[in-house]
């Protein structure tokens, strides 16, 4: 159920409109089911905001703003969660969808028409691109700040890369370096 929907009679009544938009618990946990993604406990209420400012272009909608939410994520050394705390620009220039009779018979696109996103009627649904935005700042391998990882996957971890560097195997590595040269 979309939830981010901008009405574009309302920004028209004006020229422009100002949003200032929760993105909830609710919708974070939507937005990123099945991923490893989850809200915090202790993030604040609400624990994403879109703000936004909307103008109309012609027929075009134009949207400049900013979009932050918190966010836990396993560290991929430890597995333990991370906070990320996603702040970034929000802006977007959505041309109206055409009609399926509308469409060119050969479509040519240029590299300005695929960056370009559709609105469809009166309502301009930004809740997939909210979604795809925060996952394209997301790290791609998110980690702990030095040292702040589970001090018992330290504790392992250390001890690994010492019998890795002295076990039997040690020697094998070499010989595998040797062998590369
Ligand atoms: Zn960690």
């Amino acid at each position: 159920m979309p939830e981010l929907v901008l009405h574009l009679p309302e920004i028209e009544a004006q020229g422009r409109k100002s949003y200032d938009l929760a993105l909830s618990r609710a919708w974070l946990a939507d937005a990123f089911e099945g991923t490893d993604l989850s809200v915090p406990d202790d993030a604040p209420e609400p624990p994403g905001r879109l703000v936004l400012d909307a103008q109309k272009a012609g027929d075009d909608v134009v949207l400049q703003g900013s979009l932050s939410a918190a966010l836990l994520t396993p560290c991929a050394r430890c597995n333990g969660p991370v906070r990320l705390d996603v702040s970034v620009p929000f802006t977007q220039h959505l041309t109206p969808r055409p009609a399926a009779g509308e469409l060119p018979e050969e479509l040519e696109l240029t590299p300005e028409d695929l960056e370009l996103e559709h609105y469809a009627g009166d309502e301009v649904v930004l809740d997939a691109l909210v979604r795809e935005a925060i996952l394209l700042e997301l790290p791609m391998r998110p980690l702990h700040p030095e040292g702040g990882c589970d001090p018992e996957v330290e504790a392992l971890l250390a001890a690994a890369e010492r019998r890795s560097a002295q076990g039997p195997l040690a020697g094998l590595a070499s010989l595998k370096d040797k062998l590369k040269s």
